[in-house]
């Protein structure tokens, strides 16, 4: 199968462009820089769609970029980088004469709301109640075709809160008692990748939504502590939710203060098979690596 990705070239992308080309299929990235294996989105405009079988949309302005101050410009970019990508992908799609028969759009978590009870499914309806919310309803929005569209709802980059833990300065985030839904890297590739290939004796679904966590239910404080444990490091510092809102900005805090019970009942009925179904094992994963 030949494949093409938006920001294939990002922290997901390799991870499933490594699995795919594991498994035979060839790669094409859509990214903003030409290069070996890679069409730009302004080649992808003008030339339209390549042939290929697969379709995935990855890119985005990275939502944690400790580069950057969270103002207007910041907040401009999240949205286009991800709603005007995904726009130009599904119009080549649909302008496309041999149209690829999977297209996957990976979002995220952010459409439910933070709840300290209420659990989450593929099924759950769910109205935008803050910007982040909001981009997840426009940005899915922008992937819908007349036909078929799959959108993997995805929480937590792991790897990304490593450094602080290494440095002995991990702590439980806010109060600690929140929900924190993750996923190891390696299984949301598998997420996608089996989104990408559906079995060739049914037809695909028209469109469906993966939750892309683990299915382990896990708070941040359960999360701190196993990684301080694995890593041998102290998490005596916890980060108060008002250090939280005035470090990032409240809009985007409420990602790792705040969080939603995420339950990816789908992706199991689809018979995905997690590696890392629990947090020991994702983490020692990645620890030991
Ligand atoms: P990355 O931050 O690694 O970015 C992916 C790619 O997006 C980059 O390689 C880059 O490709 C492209 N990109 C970055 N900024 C822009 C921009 N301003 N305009 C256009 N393209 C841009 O993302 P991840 O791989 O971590 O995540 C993939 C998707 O999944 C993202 O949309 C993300 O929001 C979503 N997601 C990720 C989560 C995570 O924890 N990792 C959690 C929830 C959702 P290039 O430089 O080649 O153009």
């Amino acid at each position: 199968m030949r494949v093409l990705i938006g920001g294939g070239s990002g922290f997901v992308g390799r991870e499933l462009t490594r699995l795919l080309k594991a498994k035979g299929h060839e790669v094409t990235i859509v990214s903003r820089q030409p290069g070996p294996g890679k069409i730009t989105w302004s080649e992808l405009e003008s030339n339209g769609l390549p042939p290929c079988e697969g379709a995935v949309n990855l890119a985005g302005e990275n939502l944690m970029n400790p580069l950057r101050w969270w103002n207007e410009s910041y907040r401009k970019d999240l949205f286009s980088s991800r709603v005007d990508t995904t726009k130009t992908l599904a119009q080549a799609i649909a302008d496309s004469p041999s149209p690829p028969r999977s297209w996957v759009l990976v979002s995220g978590v952010a459409c439910y709301k933070p709840s300290l009870t209420a659990e989450y499914t593929e099924d759950s309806e769910w109205t935008p109640f803050d910007l982040l919310s909001k981009l997840v309803k426009e940005w899915e929005a922008s992937a819908l075709l007349p036909e078929r569209a799959v959108l993997g709802r995805d929480g937590g980059a792991m790897k990304q809160m490593l450094l602080p833990f290494w440095l002995g300065l991990g702590g439980t985030l806010g109060s600690g008692g929140q929900p924190f839904p993750w996923i190891h890297v390696s299984d949301l590739a598998g997420i996608i990748a089996h989104a990408l290939e559906p079995p060739a004796d049914t037809p695909p679904p028209s469109q469906q939504v993966l939750n892309g966590v683990a299915p382990a239910l896990n708070t941040n404080y359960e999360f701190t502590k196993e990684l301080g444990r694995l890593m041998r490091r102290p998490t005596i510092f916890p980060v108060p939710g008002f250090v939280m809102n005035a470090l990032m900005g409240s809009e985007r805090a409420i990602v790792l203060t705040q969080g939603q019970k995420v339950i990816p009942q789908r992706t199991q009925e689809a018979g995905f098979q997690y590696k890392y179904p629990d947090l020991t094992s994702a983490l020692k994963e990645i620890v030991g690596s």
